[in-house]
């Protein structure tokens, strides 16, 4: 292969590479609110599940108080009955402890009710607090790593210009012209392949006689179309 071409190849390498140090600048920190994210909506939901849990338990003891309370009531109303000496009492004592059986019964359904809901957050927060131990491991465990990068960016793209810097000033102030030029205009790759002999990136036709330039590639050749450099490879052009 053609040596300026060679060149222009690991030069698009590092320029991809610096692009996506670039990238890594704005995902990492995104990556990482994410985990934090997650972490504190973890921690979030089990802290609402403990606090159903514990108000739950407080409803548990005050309706089995409530109960307590409006049994004794219900026993001192039923000895009244005993001494009872008009119609008129027996009629208002029996509708108290009518009232007094009807609201029993319903906070006997109500304590029912809330030993069932009980069980189910006991369970439920066992659930989140296994939860909350996997995500804080996994979560602490990818931070470390993002951090890691984060914190080694600088570094990594200082080595990549410095590789650059090298590599353009082997290569032809011309050639290297045009590949700046292009790469400013399109972005993204500059030097492609020959595809079915078409340029490998916007698949514009190449003459006969152009196919068989690059194959020789005695100079480089950009694309009548949209100027990229292109080059010739033997297994996956034809
Ligand atoms: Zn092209």
């Amino acid at each position: 292969m053609n040596n300026d071409l060679e060149l222009l190849l690991k030069l698009q390498v590092i320029d991809y590479d610096i692009g996506e140090l670039e990238r890594s600048k704005e995902y990492l920190p995104d990556m990482m609110s994410n985990l934090r994210r997650e972490i504190d909506e973890t921690s979030e939901s089990l802290g609402t599940t403990k606090a159903s849990l514990e108000e739950a338990r407080i409803n548990q003891k005050n309706l089995e108080l409530d109960i307590a309370t409006k049994e004794q009531s219900l026993q001192k109303f039923q000895q009244q009955m005993m001494s009872i000496k008009t119609n008129k009492e027996y009629d208002a004592l029996v509708a108290e402890i009518d009232t007094l059986k009807t609201q029993i019964t319903e906070a006997e359904t109500e304590l029912i009710e809330t030993i069932d809901r009980i069980a189910e957050l006991e369970k439920a927060l066992e659930e989140h607090a296994e939860k909350m131990g996997q995500v804080e491991e996994n979560n602490k465990k990818q931070l470390d790593i993002l951090q890691n990068k984060v914190d080694t960016i600088g570094d990594k793209m200082a080595d990549k210009l410095a590789s650059r810097k090298d590599v353009a000033s082997s290569i032809p102030r011309p050639t290297l012209n045009i590949y700046e030029r292009v790469r400013r205009g399109k972005g993204g790759t500059v030097v492609v392949v020959v595809k079915k002999r078409a340029c490998g990136a916007c698949y514009k036709s190449l003459t006969p006689k152009k196919v068989q330039e690059i194959k020789k590639a005695a100079k480089i050749h950009t694309c009548d179309n949209c100027g990229r450099l292109m080059f010739w490879e033997e297994e996956e052009s034809n």
